[in-house]
């Protein structure tokens, strides 16, 4: 009789966990939130959400990790609330110019486009390059050409204006002042068959010079994948991420020097960055479904999902209380 109820017991302790191990961990950019209004805060708070739920309902169903990390992207790329897609920051000469980049843990394939305007979706251009073409990184013309062969409609300039980005790029002209902002976006995720995905996608800095390529598209800098030690997207000013491959770097230390994920990630943004005043953070995952999320900025919104279906956002500040939603 005991054995039957050890046994019961123990049947439904297993059923209660949760049925595997999948994480999808997402980020809205480095920057500082404190001058944003708590309106813009939440709106961008519900964007991560509806996205991160879109990747949730393909981890829990089997999919792959890649399909999870380029469908939340797609959600945020489409809002228009952050530096990607559609609401893109300006350059100099007032039209976004973006960067993206995906990568397959399990095969290191990557694919990454740069400096593309008429592209709604550049992750998903990302991701054709990767599937569809030899090379990993296409540019501007070339790589909108081969969207056209792809069958992806170009979009018009106006396509990617929103007053939020006409009056910064305005604003920011009148002080002639270039910098970073925040709401780049990546999200990094790892399946039920244990492989992990990293994917960023952005318009780069605010007042960029035109034809400045930032770190988000180029592999081991902004974005990395790699089944034997962990998948990483980033954000800040990418000229110090590009310099100190922060991505590459991060996952090395995991692989050769078999320091935790924690501090591998901590290391390089708390004090390697920090030391080289370059502002920004990441987020990373491992294969045991463990996350870092350190920023030297003030602020950093994540969001992160697990088996158990909850979200969890954070980040808009240091001290920020974290808030939890169902994922479905
Ligand atoms: N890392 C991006 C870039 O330099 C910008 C950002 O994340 O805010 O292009």
């Amino acid at each position: 009789m005991r054995t039957i109820a050890l046994t019961c017991l123990f049947l439904f302790a297993a059923s209660a966990q949760p049925a595997s191990n999948f994480v999808l961990l997402a980020h809205g950019g480095a920057g500082d939130y404190s001058k944003m209004t708590p309106q813009a805060i939440e709106a961008r708070r519900d964007v991560m959400v509806k996205a991160i739920r879109a990747g949730y309902e393909i981890l829990a169903r089997g999919g792959a990790s890649l399909d999870a990390v380029e469908a939340t992207i797609r959600v945020m790329e489409d809002s228009g609330l952050f530096d990607a897609g559609r609401g893109a920051y300006y350059t100099k000469e007032g039209v976004p110019e973006m960067d993206a980049a995906i990568m397959n843990g399990r095969t290191l394939e990557a694919g990454s486009v740069a400096s593309v305007k008429h592209i709604a979706n550049p992750i998903h251009l990302a991701r054709l390059v990767m599937e569809k073409t030899p090379h990993v990184l296409l540019v501007g013309e070339g790589a909108e050409e081969f969207a056209k062969s792809q069958g992806i409609e170009l979009v018009s300039p106006y396509y990617f204006y929103t007053e939020r980005e006409w009056k910064r790029f305005q604003d920011a002209e009148k002080e002639k002042k270039a910098g970073s902002g925040h709401g780049t976006v990546g999200v990094v995720a790892l399946d039920q068959a244990g492989n992990l995905a990293a994917g960023t996608s952005t318009g780069g800095t605010v007042l960029k010079m035109p034809g400045r390529v930032g770190d988000s598209p180029i592999i081991g800098a902004g974005t990395y994948a790699n089944n034997d030690s962990c998948a990483v997207s980033a954000t800040g000013t990418g000229e110090y991420f590009m310099r100190n491959v922060v991505a590459s770097d991060i996952c090395a230390r995991v692989r050769y020097l078999h320091v935790s994920l924690d501090q591998a990630a901590d290391d390089v943004v708390m004090k390697e960055l920090v030391a080289q005043h370059g502002d920004g953070g990441v987020i990373a995952l491992d294969r045991q479904g463990n996350i870092a999320t350190p920023f030297n900025t003030t602020g950093m919104l994540t969001g992160v999902v697990r088996a158990d279906a909850k979200i969890k956002m954070s980040g808009w500040s240091k001290s920020a209380e974290p808030v939890v939603v169902p994922a479905r």
